[in-house]
Parts: C-alpha cells; structure tokens; sequence
C-alpha cells in the first residue's frame, strides 16, 4: 500500500526551486470536474499482470497512453475491494489479517500509478494530461475513503492497543505504529459530527488552495515587466534579450517581456544596469498578488490561516504546525523554531556584512543611493566577479555530462559502498533519452535498475526529482527501480553534453535520493526506501553532494572533455570559493521565509483573523529578520508552498536536512573521510532503513549524539571567524 497512500499524494522529492511548478500542475487540476471512465481493463493491458521484465520494469514498449485511465479505475476498484475484505473479517483482527493485509492491497494500483507519476513529470501528452485531470480527485477520495473508514480504523486501534503483548519485531511494530499515526492524524478517532466538519474543513482549504494556485498563477503572469523599449533592457545579454523577444510573442505581443518567477528576487535583476528598470521589475514581483481586485490573495490567505488553525483545534492541538508536524523528525514547532532562530544571528549578521561591502562598491562608483533589495544581485554580481573571476564557461568543458556521471556520481557510490553499474539498452525506455543501467551490490548480486533522464523536454516539468517505478519489499518480491530526472540543455547532435557546476551538483543531489530507493532493504512497501518525513527525506540526497567537490572525486571526473587534462588548481579554487559567496543574504531569505511559514502555522486556534501584511511585518520583526535589503523569498501573498502546495509548517524542512548532512558530513571527515567502512555503516545504519525507526533515534545512533548546527553554519560560511575574513 505505499506509494499513493501517502497523506500529501504522491512523494516526489523537487528541488525547492521547482517545487511550485509541480504544485501549480497538481492543484490546477483538482478543479476539473471528475468524469467516469469507460476504458476496458482485460488480460490485453500492460498493467493486468506484474511485468515479467528484469526487476518487474515497466514495459514501456507495451504501454499505451490508452492503458493509464483504465488500469487506474481498475486499480482503485479492486483495493475498494481489498480493503471491504480486510474491514468486514469475521476474524478478529491480527497484525496479519489487517496490517500486513493492507501492505499487501493495492497493488495494481501501486503498479499502474508509479509509472504514470514518472511519466507524466517527465513525458506528458495531452492525453495524458486529460486523465490527469479527471482522475486526480478521485485518487484524492480514494485515499481518504480508506483512512476515514470507521471499520477498518477499528481493527488497526484494537492491535494498536494490544501491541505490548503482541511480540512483534521491530519492524512490525513501527508499522503498527506508522498505521496507527496516519489514521489518527487523518481524524480517524474523532466523532461523527467532528469528522463531518473536518471534511467540510477540508474541502474548503482544498477549494481555497487552488484558488490561491489560481489567482497566483493569473498574478506572476500580469506581473511581467513589459517593454517596446530596448533600452531600459540594458546589460542583458542577446541570449537574455532573445528570450524576452520569444516571451513577448508567446503572447502575441510586440517588444520585450520578462516574465516573473515564482521567487520575490527576479533572476535578470543580477544583469539589467538601469537603476528604474531594476525597481519596476522588483516592485511587480513583490506586488503581484496585492494590487486589489480578482488576483488579490490577501483573502484568502487569512481565510487559510485562521481555518487551518481551526482544523488544528478540531484534531486536539493548540495550533496547525503542532498536529503537522507530529509525524516529521522535529516533531514540535517548538523544535523547529529552536533551529531556526540558532540561524539568525550568524545569517544576519553575514548579510550585514555583505550588504556593507555593497554599499562601499556604490557608493566607491558615485551611485549615491541607498541599497535596496533591486540593486543587491545587480551589485552582488560585481563584487563576486571581482573576486572571484570566475567564468562559467572555462569550466564546462570540464564537466561532460556522461563523464561525471560514470567517473563521478558512479565512482563516488562504489569508492563508499563498493556497488557498481552496467548500462544495458534491452529494457525499454519512454523516451530515446533516457539510459538505463544495472546496479549491482559489493558481492557481484542484483542490487536495482536505475534509469536517468537528464535533457530538457518541452513536456517535462521544471528542476530535478528522483521516483521510483518500483519499490523495494521483501513482503512483495520486489527490488527497487528508480529513476532521476533533470533539464539539463541538451547538445546538438554529435556535440558533447558539458554543464555547469551546478549540474553536476545536482546530479549528486538526485542520486543521493537515488541511493536511498537503492539500498531500501525493508519488509514493508509503506516504510521502504525515501519514504520518510520531509524534513529528513533531503538528508540523503544534500549529503551526497558533498561527494562532488571531494578531492578524490573531483580529480576522478573533472578532466577536459577534449585533452582529458585535470583542471586547473586555481579554478578549482575558484569554485570552492565561490560556493560560499553571498552566503549571507542566500540564508537569511531562506529562513525568513521559513519564519514566516511557522508564524502563520503557530497562530493559537483562538487568534482572531489577520491581516497578512502586518502580520508578515510582525512575525519577520519579532524574530529578528526584518532587513530592508533583504527580503523573505517568499511574501505571504505568493507563498505558494505554504498556501498552495504540501508545506505548510514545512518550509523549514529543507534547512533541517542540511544540519542533517552537514553534520553527517563533518562526520566522514572526522572518521577518514571516504572509506568503505564509513559507507557501509551510514547504508547499513540510514539508507537502507527507510522508515522503519523514529527518524531521530535513526539518526542519533549512526550519528552518536543529536546533529549540531555548527558544520552547517561552517558550510555556509557563517561562524564568526568566517565573518571577520
Ligand atoms: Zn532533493
């Protein structure tokens, strides 16, 4: 039962950069009216019966766009079916006939439903898109169907209750456990008339989402800077220059349009060199869901609050963030606010730091302004050139793409976990792009099938995700299969394929996720692989990065893509320090932001409604992060994750993954660095464990105590005699 059954749908691990597209897509087409579907579902379609495939591979050469929707109604159908099986049992309930029955149930729907997620991310047609739309709803129903189900909570409570008696294995028990939670959680104890307000609850928090998505979605698009006059674009370069000529006639416009992105910082604001063009662009950015009228968001994100806390008060808590993050690896809000506000005196104070060196450089150009958030990156750029000289393109020959991932991504696994890989061209693919390859274990043994995908596609979504198609069970038979996907720019044909550091960076990032689904070596398909807590599930991957600047890695991959020549050591210099630049405001935007989520999400069920503009003043004022130069990523008005998408109460999820791996890290260092031995322990310990103990205690043990801050601030740049450089 895993996979689907997860409370936020489906668990796909972006890149926080992309996560709004993703969300934009998901909400959008939960407005579709749901409409039955008539396809017929028979021994003809490719999802009838487990594939007979290597590692149970989805036969991409069988399937037809034609066989999702039917497979999918089918598939509901018959865990319907399961479940009324499992809940009606004249037995009494057992761990076997009720927990491990509902492991076992849905698989069809499992099969069907992980191949259509990665292939709709990654390979959508209209058509597909279509079944997206209608049948986005009814898996949503599906799925509280089963959780809100009174029988069957019945059943799961009364082994609950008996579990100190029942000798399970510790496995088991945290099943047990896990099962127990997600009931609860979903208001499986509350009475009759609370869980009906609870749905009503909850429909409308759905229907004010996509509303927000919506009004969101309509608000960055009227909030492009347009322009017929070429001369206020100054400092972008023709690349830039031709891609506004595309956006404006993607419109059906005449000049120049820069359309905005979801962030409050605009990326051409670092090039353009006119002060008023800066200002326009910024202040539609920052504006762009408060200029009254239908795209205002202010309504409804007051509405949003003040029901959530609602909701919270209904399930038994003092506020919304307590009974969501109830299940996450920091568990209170109080923890997660602990963690935060350790990163504000160092953030702040790097970005003071920064913000000064900025003044001097206009001031030392007779610009006679003030900084103000518009002129940061134009100014930024200036002090990081001057600097560091560094020019994206002496690198790229250094990282051809194939290169980095076999003498690099692939070479760092086997240097720490001694796995290696085989590329085979026998299973078939969704698209000629991607490449599949064997992973086998240290002792020679299949380990899993991992297939990558890593060129821009027009019907792809934005960013960088790992996915399964398969997920590890020993209950099931099933080894993993797992797959990453990025939009990297895809060369012409015959050309090598050379990227950025960031590139590779990210390559490092989804296979570090990769690895989890790998080394999953679980009993229970709903504990297996990556399918952990939020503010635990970047662990794995953001400590894997950390592998692409190790020396011995590095020097095994980084070599020109030509001559075949290492690179040199002062560029690799460069690189290192650059990583740290403008480190300061990079935070303090992140956790300003990340405040602002647990302010809104920490309101007591008994506040009264606000009025977000002065309650965004209040929450940055009182937690130390109301810098006029810096501004939160996100305004509450266009705070999509929080408002929009599954985070909220969870953007500081991604900062509690990096003190997870930058502790980790610091770690390996102390203890030899890359050595078999230290990789052994953290897959035998961590990545292989998916979720099958407590995320902390998990941790705790490999780790030997609670992660510190202090290697996360070190990596960011941010201790004290950092500063003082
Ligand atoms: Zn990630």
């Amino acid at each position: 039962m895993d996979g689907i059954t997860k409370r936020e749908g489906k668990m796909i691990f972006w890149h926080e950069a992309t996560l709004i597209g993703t969300g934009i897509l998901t909400m959008a087409l939960m407005t579709t009216p749901a409409v039955a579907a008539n396809g017929e579902f028979g021994p003809g379609n490719p999802f009838y019966a487990p594939s007979t495939l290597p590692f149970q591979a989805p036969p991409f050469d069988k399937i037809k766009d034609g066989d999702y929707q039917p497979a999918i109604e089918a598939g509901m159908a018959r865990q319907r079916e399961e479940i009324r099986v499992i809940a009606d049992n004249p037995a009494a309930p057992t761990f076997e006939n009720t927990l491990v029955a509902l492991e076992k149930s849905g698989q069809l729907l499992n099969r069907v439903m992980q191949v259509f997620n990665g292939v709709t991310g990654a390979n959508l047609s209209p058509e597909l898109q279509k079944v997206q739309d209608i049948e986005a709803p009814k898996l949503a129903a599906h799925q509280d169907a089963i959780f809100l189900d009174s029988k069957l909570f019945k059943r799961v409570d009364a082994i609950y209750q008996e579990r100190a008696s029942l000798g399970l294995d510790p496995e088991s028990s945290r099943l047990l456990q896990f099962y127990y939670d997600q009931f609860v959680h979903a208001g499986a104890k509350l009475a009759d008339a609370d869980k009906a307000e609870l749905k009503k609850l909850n429909e409308e928090e759905a229907t004010l989402s996509t509303a927000f998505t919506n009004k969101l979605l309509t608000a960055t698009k009227d909030g492009a800077y347009i322009t017929a006059d070429k001369s206020t674009l100054a400092g972008l370069n023709d690349v830039a220059l031709e891609a506004a000529v595309q956006a404006a006639k993607d419109r059906g416009a005449k000049g120049y349009v820069i359309p905005l992105q979801n962030t409050t910082q605009q990326p051409d604001l670092k090039f353009l060199s006119q002060r008023a063009t800066r200002q326009t662009i910024f202040e539609n950015s920052w504006n762009r869901t408060e200029r009254g009228g239908a795209n205002d968001t202010r309504e409804t994100v007051t509405r949003l609050a003040q029901l959530r806390a609602q909701k919270a008060k209904l399930l038994g808590f003092h506020n919304y963030a307590a009974w969501k993050l109830e299940d996450q690896m920091a568990k209170t809000p109080e923890a997660a606010l602990k963690f935060m506000d350790a990163l504000v005196p160092g953030s702040t104070a790097k970005a003071d730091a920064e913000s000064k060196e900025i003044q001097a450089l206009i001031d030392g150009q007779k610009g006679g302004f003030q900084l103000q958030p518009w002129d940061w990156d134009f100014y930024a750029e200036q002090v990081r050139k001057a600097k560091y000289d560094l020019d994206e393109e002496t690198i790229k020959p250094y990282f051809e793409l194939n290169n980095v991932l076999q003498n690099g991504v692939f070479y760092a696994a086997n240097q720490l976990y001694g796995i290696s890989f085989r590329e085979r061209t026998d299973i078939p693919v969704y698209h000629p792009d991607v490449r599949v390859f064997d992973v086998f274990d240290a002792d020679g043994k299949p380990l899993a099938l991992f297939y990558c995908d890593y060129f821009k596609r027009d019907n792809k979504n934005g960013g960088a995700w790992m996915e399964n198609f398969v997920n590890q069970s020993k209950l099931l038979g099933h080894l993993p299969v797992v797959f990453n996907v990025a939009n990297f720019t895809k060369p012409a044909p015959g050309q090598p394929a050379l990227i950025s550091f960031t590139d590779v960076t990210t390559m490092f990032h989804e296979f570090g996720h990769a690895l989890h689904g790998m080394f999953a070596n679980t009993v229970y398909p709903s504990l297996s692989g990556s399918q952990v807590a939020r503010d635990f599930v970047e662990f794995p991957s953001q400590f894997n990065e950390h592998w692409a600047l190790y020396p011995a890695v590095f020097e095994h991959y980084a070599k020109h893509y030509k001559t075949g020549a290492p690179m040199p050591e002062d560029l690799v210099a460069k690189i290192k320090k650059s990583e740290k630049f403008n480190g300061g405001y990079a935070l303090t935007e992140v956790v300003a932001a990340a405040e602002l989520d647990m302010q809104w999400h920490t309101l007591p069920t008994s506040a009264s409604p606000q009025n977000p503009d002065e309650f965004e003043t209040q929450a940055l004022e009182k937690t130390h992060l109301l810098l006029s130069a810096v501004p939160s990523r996100y305004r509450s008005s266009y705070f999509q994750h929080i408002w929009g998408g599954g985070y909220a109460a969870g953007y500081y999820a991604y900062l509690w993954s990096e003190m997870l791996d930058d502790a980790a890290y610091q770690w390996f260092e102390d203890h030899g660095g890359m050595t078999r031995a230290n990789g052994d322990r953290f897959r035998q310990m961590i990545l292989s464990r998916g979720n099958t103990e407590e995320l902390g205690k998990m941790y705790s043990a490999w780790f030997g105590g609670e992660p510190t801050i202090e290697p996360m601030l070190k990596d960011r740049g941010l201790l004290p005699e950092e500063n003082s450089k």
